[in-house]
């Protein structure tokens, strides 16, 4: 993805009609604020503060605390959402409940905005807010590269899963998502499980990742390891001309829901796979289940493979790891794996080719929007999509090849591409929308 959005901070540039009783009040909720505001204290009560906001980095922007209102505020959230094209910000509130939540939807030039609930519990709205969008922007190009017709959104909620999940706030964001009339898809994330759009499903149709049972995909990791392993054949026969995984090395790094699945496809097809895990029971079960070696969590990375399979953690493509890869390929499911951009400039350097992680672990999207296809969820259509993630991976390499741009970058230009001519598709009217 390219440049995240910073944490931003607040540039006061002017104030006008402000008693010095509310003044005062209002600086500390503002923190050092820089440069100095100029002060004209003639009125005697309500104040009016003109902000200009490149940065914020208070968690009650604008509080007054003295009751003083600031009435105008300029370019804090509409500057967040102009940084890269946002459509909407919903902020949707329940007191009695003590529910608050985002909803940002991001770009919906191919459909309607598709991304999860993430509950977390954030220091500030500014931390929410920042979070919102970077996802609901991620999710846009995990979309547009998967192929499917989708934009991106995304949900987070403010607190504690372990601690301030209730069926009433589920519920409540359930009505929330509702109210946007199918504009907005929704399903697991960090701090959800499947239980809770169990619930949330009571309210509301636009939510997919609940059990087949219920007319959803189930559990999407599955898929979400096929998908994996269709981006390493796609690396494979780009570096060696074939596509065949039989006698490959993999180094692989997590055996968790997706892992474990990874671990039995590459087993399947032949390949010579050394795992690790941080549960060192989980590690052993599984080594012994599917014969493969075992490695330890901090040396996973630097084996001598063809394959370095990241499954568990992102960031783990940083200043300190590259120096130590021995691999020819990076192809995991773990989200970010780069530590930052220039990491992906430096794996290009070191000649080691990564498939972009938002490419290769689209499986489990894919398969969980299934759900919403003429006739409800099909596993077996489902997989013949996440098949497709084999020429995505090959569009990226062809991308990065043509245009002498690292991977990470290629798959951004993919997506861009297939949205920048979606929107030509869009502008001839049909009389009434099809969907
Ligand atoms: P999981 O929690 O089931 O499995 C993660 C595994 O990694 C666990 O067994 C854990 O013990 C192990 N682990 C943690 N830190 C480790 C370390 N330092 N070294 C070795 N092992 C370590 O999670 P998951 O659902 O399998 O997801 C794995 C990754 O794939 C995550 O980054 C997730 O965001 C991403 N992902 C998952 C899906 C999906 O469908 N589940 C979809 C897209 C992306």
């Amino acid at each position: 993805m390219p440049d995240q959005l910073s944490t931003p901070r607040i540039t006061i540039v002017a104030v006008y009609d402000i008693d010095i009783t509310g003044w005062n009040a209002v600086f500390p909720a503002l923190h050092s604020s820089q440069p100095v505001p100029q002060i004209e204290p003639r009125a005697q009560s309500n104040a009016t503060i003109v902000l200009q906001t490149t940065y914020f980095n208070s968690g009650k922007p604008g509080t007054n605390r003295a009751g003083g209102k600031i009435i105008r505020m300029q370019g804090f959230i509409f500057d967040l959402m102009e940084t890269h094209d946002y459509e909407n910000i919903f902020f949707c509130q329940e007191k009695t409940l003590g529910l608050k939540a985002i909803i940002a939807i991001h770009d919906t030039t191919l459909g309607p905005a598709a991304g999860g609930v993430r509950m977390w519990p954030y220091e500030t709205e500014a931390d929410a807010i920042n979070d919102v969008l970077r996802l609901a922007r991620s999710m846009t190009y995990k979309c547009a590269a998967a192929g499917l017709s989708y934009g991106g959104g995304k949900c987070v909620v403010f607190g504690d899963p372990k601690r301030d999940k209730t069926e009433a706030k589920l519920r409540a964001l359930g009505r929330f998502v509702h109210r946007l009339n199918g504009l907005f898809i929704t399903g697991i994330d960090v701090g959800t499980n499947i239980d809770d759009m169990l619930v949330m499903r009571m309210e509301t149709p636009y939510v997919v990742t609940v059990p087949e049972a219920w007319g959803g995909s189930g559990d999407t990791s599955q898929a979400t390891a096929f998908g994996v392993v269709q981006g390493m054949r796609a690396c494979l026969k780009e570096l060696y001309g074939s596509a065949d995984l039989q006698g490959r090395t993999v180094a692989l790094q997590g055996v968790g829901a997706v892992g474990k699945h990874v671990l039995q496809y590459l087993v399947e097809a032949g390949a010579i796979v050394t795992l690790a895990d941080i549960d060192p029971q989980r590690a052993e079960r599984v080594a012994t289940e599917y014969s493969a070696h075992i490695a330890r969590p901090e040396e996973i990375h630097r084996l001598p493979v063809d394959i370095y399979c990241p499954c568990a953690l992102g960031n783990v493509l940083n200043e300190q790891t590259l120096p130590e890869l021995r691999c020819k390929i990076v192809c995991g499911s773990a989200n970010n794996q780069l530590g930052e951009q220039r990491h992906g400039d430096l794996l290009q350097e070191l000649g080691i080719l990564y498939a972009p992680d938002y490419i290769v672990n689209a499986g489990g999207l894919l398969t969980g929007l299934d759900t919403l296809n003429p006739g409800g969820f099909n596993r077996q259509r489902a997989m013949e999509k996440v098949s497709h993630l084999y020429d995505a991976m090959e569009s990226v390499i062809a991308i990065s090849k043509d245009q002498k741009i690292p991977t990470y970058h290629a798959a951004d230009v993919l997506a861009e591409q297939r949205i920048a001519s979606i929107r030509q598709v869009k502008s001839l009217a049909t009389g009434k929308e099809w969907r």
